[in-house]
């Protein structure tokens, strides 16, 4: 589904667990797509074929999933992560990911080309991508947000859903880091508030009153 500009959200709809995903189409000077979590190969539970649907969907938009050039991950959760190993040898993209979740991706099989670091991330033919990017730790120790000024999105991966915040109980979880990360994301201009997942709400959450209001119920009612 086409969200803004040449950002495509892709709402998970199975009935396992497995991460929204999203593509920046053409984003890259070679023309080829950023796709950001591409989620499970297929889902532990149910044996739904995540990445097959993926590619399914991004066919109907007319976006051909062979030409994904770079996969930056929120995280190395394997719910967010495990496809990326097959998009790289398939298609020579690159995966990049935050250093402090590398021990971890490296554990599941995974190779990293490029660190996230907090910092701009510039992409484009003529450089017209800019992201933010954030680390946000406390779900996991290499957790990273993308923000993109331009049309005031968020790709806030497992760091808060509608109504609730990603879980802090795992290894390399921090509900203080969690709480800062949060705080420091609730001051940004923000449009576009896109989850890792689909919890109860398929995770797009459009419009400033409605993204400040979801920070505000998750500080009066969960962490804060
Ligand atoms: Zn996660
Ligand atoms: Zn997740």
């Amino acid at each position: 589904m086409k969200l803004v500009d040449n950002l495509y959200a892709y709402v998970w709809q199975g009935n396992d667990n497995n991460c929204n995903s999203y593509v920046f189409v053409h984003a890259l000077k070679d023309k080829r797509h950023l796709l950001i979590d591409p989620g499970h190969i297929i889902t532990p539970f149910y044996q739904e074929h995540g990445l097959e649907i993926l590619v399914r969907e991004m066919a109907r938009d007319g976006i051909d999933a062979s030409a994904t050039g770079l996969i930056a991950l929120t995280h190395a959760h394997p719910d967010h992560s495990e496809a990326a190993k097959v998009i790289r040898e398939q298609c020579q993209a690159l995966v990049a990911l935050h250093k402090a979740d590398e021990p971890l991706y490296q554990m599941l099989g995974g190779k990293v080309d490029i660190y996230l670091e907090e910092g701009e991330l510039v992409l484009g033919p003529e450089n017209q991508l800019k992201l933010s990017i954030f680390h946000s730790p406390g779900h996991s120790p290499g957790h990273i947000t993308l923000y993109w000024p331009e049309h005031k999105v968020l790709i806030a991966g497992d760091v808060i859903f509608y109504q609730s915040t990603g879980r802090f109980d795992l290894p390399g979880g921090s509900a203080r880091a969690l709480k800062q990360s949060i705080q420091r994301l609730s001051e940004l201009d923000i449009e576009y508030l896109l989850c890792g997942h689909p919890y109860g709400h398929p995770g797009i959450i459009k419009g400033k009153t409605a993204i400040q209001n979801n920070f505000d119920f998750i500080k009066t009612n969960i962490l804060f």
